[in-house]
């Protein structure tokens, strides 16, 4: 995809001058094509050749910045087809759709519904990131009012969806200092909202008929001087939908430019089950942004939790801090836990020991997030690392015994631990569910 270093070579002004810390002008080509310099340490590159060597680094989709404040998210900037072959680097944004020919009290009420949808899972807070105001009265001052109404309820960014050039003004006089995404340029109305998202710097969303209008007219969005865009190829019916995000993404990656951009898919669908079934598709399948109706935990959740699992760096498992987790309220006579930071390990030990109405403490070493049986074949979950995070966080020192209680999966650690560690060391249940009776029949100290 990026150029080599060789053909970097070949754009460097071959002084040798050594100016940019390397000893020759191809030892900083081969620096920029592994991504380790940066083209301005060179001062004697010229203009054209900074072009070509810009476009060329530049990401195959474009990253676009949604909003501002701590609710601001990016999407883009993905460089993989499939998230096997390396991962997906920005999760898709979940809007929920308000029109604006509800009632005040009926937008209000969605709206408090769209600020409760957080949901905590593995530790990790989850969340939908927009809400999307639609212009379905067609009148530009019920759109204006109802775009103040739901600024003035949340934090999210929002998405602005008018193909009514004048309504989207009034609409940006009132929300464009948020930078909310404008939705859309079409073929007939480009100039005039390039005009306005230039004027708020504010996502565009480009909208064709197929993809091939599509690249036309992103073409002359970006003939005039903007290029902060997100993508829409104006299918809807579900097969379209997933052939186009997935021609787009394909093109992109071939640094097609016109389609090097992220997506918005809309899953909207009277059926709430269908949307959901619809957003998790697009979810899945590219979209940066994928819009629904429902604003109901239930339908909203599950595409949540697939959001989660597509967007998940295969190569890094999910860990949580090395600590001391207090569970229950412990005082000095409460069990001490020890298991790995890997958080699908840790948290199955915090439920079940909270499920058994045990106060506990639990100490999750560091095993870079792998569990328990893996991290002690690779040497990671080893008397050694345990008694050096027993050690480190001073856990004995909060408790009036002396006992560690191990995971029943390496009872083989048990004795070295014990001479390492300095405590006396029981092996608990192979699997946290057997807490419960472990408590019961072994915690007598
Ligand atoms: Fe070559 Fe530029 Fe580095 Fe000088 S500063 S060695 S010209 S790449």
């Amino acid at each position: 995809m990026g150029l080599t270093g060789l053909e970097i070579f070949k754009q460097l002004p071959k002084k040798n001058c050594k100016e940019c810390g390397q000893p020759t002008c191809l030892a900083f080509a081969m620096q920029l094509a592994a991504g380790k310099a940066a083209l301005d340490a060179c001062p004697y590159v010229s203009d054209a050749a900074r072009e070509v060597l810009d476009s060329a680094s530049a990401p195959p989709v474009a990253l676009v910045k949604i909003g501002v404040g701590e609710k601001a998210f990016e999407i883009g900037n993905e460089t993989v087809m499939f998230r096997h072959d390396k991962r997906f680097e920005h999760p898709t944004g979940i809007a929920i759709q308000v029109s604006d020919k509800m009632s005040a009290d009926e937008v209000k009420a969605k709206v408090d519904k769209v600020n409760k949808l957080v949901f905590d899972r593995v530790g990790q807070i989850h969340e939908v990131n927009m809400v999307a105001v639609a212009n379905d009265s067609g009148d530009a001052v019920k759109f204006a009012d109802t775009v103040k109404l739901v600024q003035d309820n949340t934090a999210y960014p929002l998405l602005l969806i008018s193909g009514d050039a004048a309504a989207m003004e009034k609409a940006l006089e009132v929300a464009g200092a948020n930078k909310p995404v404008v939705y859309a340029a079409t073929a007939d109305n480009y100039e005039a909202m390039v005009g306005l998202a230039k004027k708020y710097e504010a996502p565009l969303v480009v909208k064709g008929t197929d993809l091939n209008s599509l690249a036309e007219t992103v073409e002359k969005v970006v003939g005039l001087g903007y290029k902060n865009l997100i993508l829409d190829s104006g299918a809807r019916e579900l097969s379209k939908v997933i052939a186009d995000q997935t021609q787009i993404r394909r093109q992109a990656l071939k640094l097609f430019r016109p389609l090097g951009y992220p997506t918005i898919a809309f899953a909207n669908n009277d059926d709430p089950i269908m949307e959901s079934l619809y957003a998790s598709t697009f979810v899945a399948k590219y979209a940066g942004i994928v819009v629904v109706n429902s604003a109901e935990p239930e339908h909203i959740l599950p595409v949540i939790t697939l959001r989660l699992n597509i967007y998940t760096d295969p190569q890094k498992p999910i860990a949580v801090e090395t600590k001391i987790y207090e569970i229950l309220e412990p005082g000095p006579d409460a069990p001490v836990l020890i298991t790995t930071n890997f958080s699908l390990s840790y948290f199955n030990v915090a439920g079940d020991t909270e499920a058994s109405r045990m106060p506990a403490y639990i100490i999750p070493v560091d095993t870079d997030g792998i569990s328990v049986l893996t991290a002690w074949a690779a040497g990671k979950f080893s008397p050694e690392t345990i008694a050096a995070t027993i050690k480190k966080l001073g856990i004995m020192d909060k408790v009036n015994h002396n006992k560690i209680i191990i995971p029943g999966g390496v009872a083989v650690l048990s004795g070295q631990t014990a001479e390492l560690s300095g405590c006396e060391v029981l092996v608990g249940p192979r699997d946290s569910a057997g807490l419960n009776t472990f408590f019961k029949q072994q915690w007598n100290q």
